[in-house]
C-alpha cells in the first residue's frame, strides 16, 4: 500500500518525539514538571500504541460479557482501569445489575459545548456462542495464523479497543482539541434491555451528549487481497419482529382436518416467503451504488448504472439483487422467517401454530403498510399477523454534508491510499438510530480491513481479526480524531 504521505508524518513526528520525550516522561524527582506542557499531535507513527491496544482487546475478549446477561460492567471496570493510568477520569454509567456503561471525557475548555462534541462509542457485550462449533476457546483471545481469535474480536471489542487507542492518544500527545472528545462504552447492544442504550439516554444524556458520534456499522471492504473501499454507514434498516398466528381446531392426529393450525401457518409462511417488496431508493443507497459501480466487473457495472432509469430500472434491480444478497435488502423491505412454533405431541393436531418474521424496513416504509400487502397474499381467515412490542424507531439519516462526514472521508482516503469512501446503509440496527432520534450525526465504520470471509465470521463460530487489519483500524481512528477534533 501506498503510504507515502505517513511516511512524512511519521518522520515529523519521530524528530517532534525526540524533542519532546524528555519533558514527557524524564521526570527529575523532587520537581513538579512544567506547567505548561507541551502539546503535539497524536499522528505518527503508532505501531506501539496499536500492540498495546492489541493486549486491551485480548483482555476484553477474555472477559465473557456474553449479552444475556450481559455482565458489561466488569468489562468497564477494565477499561476505567486503564483511563486511570492515563490520568483520565472514567465514570461508570450503572444502568442494571452487573450492567454499567463507561463515559469518559478530554475536554477542549472548562465548559463543555455538547453542539460540537464527538462521542466515541462502541459496545461491550458479545453475542452468544456455540462452543462446539469453534476450533478454538472464544474466550481465549488465541493468537494463531496471525488472526487474533475470539468472540467480539471485530464485534465490537475491536473497535472498543480501537476507539481506546484513538482516546488515549490524544490524552499522550496533550493534543490542543477544538472539541471536546468522549469516550463512550454502551452496553446490551446485542438485544435490547433497560440496560440498552434507549435507557442510557433517558438516564445519563447529560453525560453523553454531543453533535458527533463514530460508532460500528459501517465496512472497510478487502477483496483480492486490497482495501476495495470504505463505506460509512450514515443511515440504517429498522428492525421489526412480527408474529403469525394460525390457529384451527385441536385433535386427534390419526383423523386429519382441513383447518389443521400447522397446515395454515406453513403455507402462509411459503407465501411470505416469496413475496418481494418494491425497490426503493433512498439518497444513501443512490449515493452508495454510484460509488462501487466503477469497482464491478463491466456487467455488474452496467446494471448498477441502470438502477435509477425507468426504461431498464426494474431489470436492474432484480439483476443487482440476484447478484448479491446485500444488494437485495439495500434496496427493499425484507423479511427473513426465523422461528416456528407448534404442537405438544406427535398424535396430537395443535390449535395454535405460530412463526416469527424478522423484517427490515428502509428508513421512510412503515411496518403498516408492509403488513396490508402481507395480508392480501396470505389471504387466510385463519391466520394472523401481529408487530411484537420490541419493534426498532425509524431515525433520520445523518447528513452527507457535515464537517465530521468529510473528516472521516479525508482520513479513511488518506489510509487506505485513496480508496473510495462511500456512504452505507446498513441492513443491520446500530446503537446509532438511537443516537440519530436525539440529533447526533453518527456514522458507523468497522475500521478494520476485513474480507468477507472475516465479516461473515461476526456473530458466527470462530470469529477472528487479522492484527495487521486491527493496527491498520487503530490507526486510521488516531488519525480520524486528529482531522476533526484536534486544532492544527
Ligand atoms: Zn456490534
Amino acid at each position: 500500500m501506498i503510504r507515502s504521505r505517513l511516511v512524512k508524518k511519521l518522520l515529523f513526528c519521530t524528530l517532534s518525539l525526540g524533542i519532546l520525550l524528555p519533558w514527557a516522561s524524564a521526570q527529575i524527582p523532587g520537581m513538579a514538571p512544567p506547567s505548561t506542557a507541551q502539546t503535539s499531535t497524536p499522528l505518527g507513527d503508532n505501531s506501539a500504541l496499536a500492540r498495546e491496544a492489541t493486549g486491551w482487546l485480548a483482555d476484553l475478549i477474555k472477559i465473557n460479557t456474553t449479552n444475556p446477561p450481559g455482565n458489561e460492567e466488569a468489562a468497564a471496570k477494565y477499561i476505567a482501569a486503564i483511563l486511570q493510568k492515563e490520568g483520565i477520569a472514567a465514570e461508570l454509567l450503572p444502568l442494571a445489575p452487573g450492567r454499567s456503561a463507561l463515559v469518559a471525557r478530554l475536554k477542549n475548555s472548562a465548559f463543555s459545548d455538547p453542539s460540537k462534541a464527538l462521542l466515541l462509542v462502541a459496545h461491550l457485550d458479545v453475542v452468544g456462542v456455540e462452543r462446539a462449533k469453534w476450533t478454538v476457546d472464544p474466550f481465549g483471545a488465541v493468537p494463531k495464523d496471525g488472526y487474533i481469535y475470539g468472540r467480539g474480536a471485530v464485534d465490537d471489542k475491536g473497535m472498543l479497543a480501537a476507539n481506546l487507542a484513538a482516546f488515549v492518544a490524544l490524552k499522550r500527545a496533550n493534543a490542543r482539541l477544538n472539541r471536546d472528545v468522549i469516550f463512550l462504552a454502551t452496553a446490551s447492544e446485542e438485544g435490547a434491555s433497560d440496560a440498552s442504550i434507549r435507557m442510557l439516554i433517558s438516564k445519563y444524556w447529560d453525560k453523553i451528549a454531543a453533535k458527533y458520534a463514530i460508532n460500528e456499522g459501517g465496512n472497510v471492504f478487502v477483496k483480492n487481497g486490497k482495501v476495495q473501499y470504505v463505506a460509512v454507514q450514515a443511515s440504517e434498516k429498522v428492525a421489526v419482529n412480527v408474529t403469525v398466528t394460525a390457529n384451527g381446531k385441536s385433535g386427534h392426529a390419526s383423523i386429519p382436518l382441513r383447518d389443521n393450525a400447522v397446515t395454515h401457518l406453513c403455507a402462509a409462511v411459503e407465501k411470505i416467503a416469496g413475496y418481494t417488496a418494491s425497490v426503493h431508493f433512498t439518497t444513501i443507497v443512490r449515493r452508495y451504488f454510484e460509488g462501487i459501480a466503477p469497482l464491478q466487473d463491466d456487467e455488474i457495472s452496467k446494471w448498477i448504472r441502470s438502477l435509477d432509469t425507468t426504461d431498464r430500472g426494474e431489470h436492474a434491480a432484480r439483476v443487482i439483487s440476484d447478484s448479491n444478497p446485500m444488494w437485495n435488502a439495500m434496496l427493499r423491505d425484507t423479511i427473513s422467517p426465523t422461528m416456528l412454533n407448534a404442537g405438544v405431541r406427535a398424535n396430537v393436531i395443535p390449535s395454535v401454530a405460530t412463526a416469527t418474521l424478522n423484517i427490515r424496513l428502509l428508513p421512510g416504509n412503515t411496518i403498516t403498510a408492509l403488513l396490508g400487502e402481507l395480508n392480501k397474499i396470505v389471504n387466510d381467515p385463519q391466520v394472523k399477523l401481529e408487530v411484537q412490542p420490541d419493534a426498532g424507531l425509524a431515525a433520520p439519516d445523518s447528513s452527507l454534508e457535515t464537517d465530521f462526514y468529510a473528516a472521516i472521508v479525508k482520513a479513511s482516503a488518506e489510509e487506505f491510499a485513496g480508496v473510495p469512501v462511500v456512504p452505507f446503509q446498513s441492513t443491520w440496527a446500530t446503537d446509532s438510530a438511537q443516537l440519530r432520534l436525539h440529533n447526533v450525526q453518527a456514522y458507523g465504520l468497522v475500521p478494520f480491513p476485513l474480507t468477507e470471509e472475516d465479516i461473515k465470521r461476526m456473530h458466527g463460530d470462530d470469529e477472528r481479526i487479522p492484527a495487521a487489519a486491527f493496527a491498520k483500524g487503530v490507526d486510521l481512528m488516531v488519525r480520524l480524531v486528529n482531522e476533526f477534533a484536534v486544532s492544527h
